[in-house]
């Protein structure tokens, strides 16, 4: 009998799986179901170059490169010549940016690329970069200033002027209507805490804010790379516009596996609103996103930043 009820509980938990996406209750729904077995992350390449430091010479070590200008830890100037700019060559100006990456996010600033600080690298997360505007750390200071805030801006302050504190918002065509509600009521959760308020407009062009789900490339010069690697981005003011890649396991609420909309729009507003990445690590405008959590509640240091940003309004 056992052996008989057995693929029958079976069938019914697959039935299951396949009935929820489009059951969408809350909290704990995912919108998306065939991404749970997927382990190949765009960023996986970094765990062959684990141990690599200065003077190794490995194949891979360009993408690593590649991968800390991205996200504004690496910079070669404006001299496209420089002798080690692509190559694979793990050079003393690489070595600098690996240390700007640890100490950001409180790693042991060894100037190696060790298991630690691949095992951060190799999360998924926000595709804005690290630092913009924000000063390069000079380690041959020994003490270093204590930071209170973490919270930074753009490069230019960019903000909404004060006739554009209340904004409007809008979903691309085509936008699955489950996924407008938890990005509303993280619209809603910055209204309560800062000087703006946010309406939803039915108009797509003409909303101050557009959000969509995007895939690959889709034209703005920061293509999206699938399942794993970047989850989301957006742009400082006044430009408006919020992309998620349409390619990640999406949810309404924590499910394993899965990144909750709500809480990846509570980031990615951080930045239409005109803030950059913060390295407290309880902050909403912490780059990294976990999957399975949700984190729904503005930290003290978006608060502050929001606030400092704006001050004169
Ligand atoms: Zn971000
Ligand atoms: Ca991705």
């Amino acid at each position: 009998m056992a052996s008989k009820t057995l693929p029958l509980l079976t069938i019914l938990t697959l039935d299951l799986l396949f009935i929820i996406p489009s059951l969408l209750y809350c909290p704990t729904s995912s919108l998306s179901h065939d991404h749970k077995n997927s382990s190949s992350s765009p960023f996986e390449f970094l765990e062959h170059l684990k141990g690599s430091h200065k003077g190794d010479h490995i194949q891979g070590i360009l993408d690593l490169k590649l991968f800390l200008e991205k996200f504004g830890y690496l910079s070669y100037g404006n001299d496209k010549n420089h002798i080690h700019a692509d190559d694979d060559d793990f050079d003393d100006v690489l070595e600098s940016a690996v240390k700007d990456y640890q100490h950001y996010f409180h790693l042991r600033t060894t100037g190696t690329l060790d298991g630690k600080t691949v095992s951060k690298m190799t999360k998924p997360r926000c595709g804005v970069s690290d630092h913009i505007g924000v000063h390069k750390i000079d380690y041959s200071k020994k003490d270093h200033i204590h930071e209170v805030s973490h919270y930074s801006f753009f490069s230019s302050k960019q903000k909404w002027p004060p006739s554009k504190y209340h904004l409007t918002y809008a979903f691309a065509p085509g936008t699955l209507s489950e996924a407008m509600t938890p990005i509303a009521q993280a619209f809603q959760t910055w209204a309560a805490s800062t000087h703006f308020k946010f309406r939803r407009h039915r108009d797509y062009k003409k909303a101050d804010i557009k959000i969509s789900f995007e895939q690959g490339d889709h034209g703005d010069g920061s293509s999206f790379d699938g399942t794993g690697g970047i989850l989301a981005h957006a742009y400082a003011p006044t430009y408006g516009k919020l992309h998620y890649d349409a390619d990640e396991p999406w949810s309404i609420g924590a499910l394993e596996g899965y990144y909750d909309l709500e809480t990846v729009a509570l980031h990615e507003i951080g930045h239409l609103l005109g803030l950059a990445h913060s390295s407290e690590e309880d902050a909403i405008m912490y780059p990294y996103i976990s999957s399975g959590v949700t984190k729904l509640d503005l930290h003290h240091d978006d608060i502050h930043g929001i606030r400092a940003l704006y001050k004169s309004h």
